[in-house]
């Protein structure tokens, strides 16, 4: 019988395919995309770049029915607001949301309430027209760098004023940092350097993921259990070339794509945020300050200090 226990053992233990991750058979991700419609970072026209570069996101979010919220920085549209507008267009087409970003990706830290109010309401003007159809429907608000207030009384009166326009502050679990990538990545593919794209192209994905291990750790360290976690990236090239693998990879991870609404019915959500600063903490770190508990976020993963220099560099 003890054999046969063994066996049976063994048998499952070779079922398991190479490089299988242990944890829950599901899990849950929103996907937030920030500084929409692009960041045009090269030397290109801006369409040239943002146009296939949205087409290849959106086509990336559609093969696994990942129903993404995009934040939008208005003045990206300046000066060609048809052509740039059409493109947050192809977003909503798509069944995605759009959100509320600021006008012009301003930080907390150096504006008054007064103007951050400014920005955020000039930054809803063509997003909400263009979302119209789809009402009634969540807003949401993501704070340039996620600076949301270094002292109590502006926090609390940016929050006062979001919450009577209807916002919910959205939160992110996992950042991966994709702005210092992109520096590098979009050089080095201007450069026609493949083995650097090729080596850039890796390390995003294997720090993303360890971010997302990182997350998944602390959630369980918070609160007992795995909860739906929030992705914040950016719209730019390198997430334009890395997102299908990257989705590819966190299903293989046992993920599947929910809204942002439905991340945030999970009651872990309601939580406060208990951190006030200069900083853009990650929602984990910031339950941690609410819940009053100590606990170390020093393995928070950074990039690679290679890709770092690349950026410094910039
Ligand atoms: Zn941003």
């Amino acid at each position: 019988m003890r054999v046969l226990v063994v066996l049976v053992l063994l048998l499952c233990a070779s079922a398991a395919p190479p490089g299988a991750q242990t944890g829950p058979a599901q899990r849950t991700m929103a996907i937030t995309i920030d500084d929409l419609p692009y960041v045009n970072t090269g030397g290109g026209e801006y369409l040239a770049s943002a146009a296939p570069a949205t087409e290849r996101i959106l086509a990336a979010l559609r093969a696994h029915q990942a129903r993404a919220v995009g934040f939008v920085n208005e003045n990206k549209l300046e000066g060609d607001l048809e052509r740039r507008a059409a493109l947050l267009q192809r977003w909503v087409d798509a069944g995605l949301t759009l959100a509320n970003h600021t006008y012009s990706h301003p930080d907390f830290n150096t504006r008054t309430v007064a103007e951050f109010r400014d920005e955020i309401v000039r930054g809803e003007v063509v997003t909400r027209q263009l979302m119209k159809p789809r009402a009634p429907y969540q807003l949401y608000f993501r704070h340039p760098m996620t600076h949301t207030g270094e002292t109590v009384e502006k926090k609390e009166a940016i929050d006062r004023f979001l919450a009577d326009r209807g916002y919910i502050v959205a939160p992110h679990t996992i950042e991966n940092s994709d702005y210092i990538f992109n520096v590098g990545f979009v050089k080095a593919t201007e450069q026609q350097n493949a083995a650097l794209v090729e080596r850039l192209r890796l390390a995003y994905l294997e720090h993303t993921l360890a971010a997302t291990r990182f997350a998944e750790r602390m959630s369980v360290e918070l609160f007992g259990r795995e909860i739906p976690q929030v992705l914040l990236i950016h719209t730019n090239a390198v997430t334009a070339d890395r997102l299908p693998a990257l989705l590819e990879a966190l299903a293989g991870r046992a993920y599947r794509f929910v809204t942002l609404d439905e991340a945030m019915r999970d009651p872990a959500y309601a939580t406060r945020d208990g951190y006030v600063g200069p900083h853009g903490p990650t929602w984990l770190f910031r339950w941690s300050k609410g819940l009053g508990r100590s606990i170390s976020f020093a393995e928070d993963p950074d990039p690679p200090a290679w890709v770092a220099e690349l950026y410094k560099r910039r």
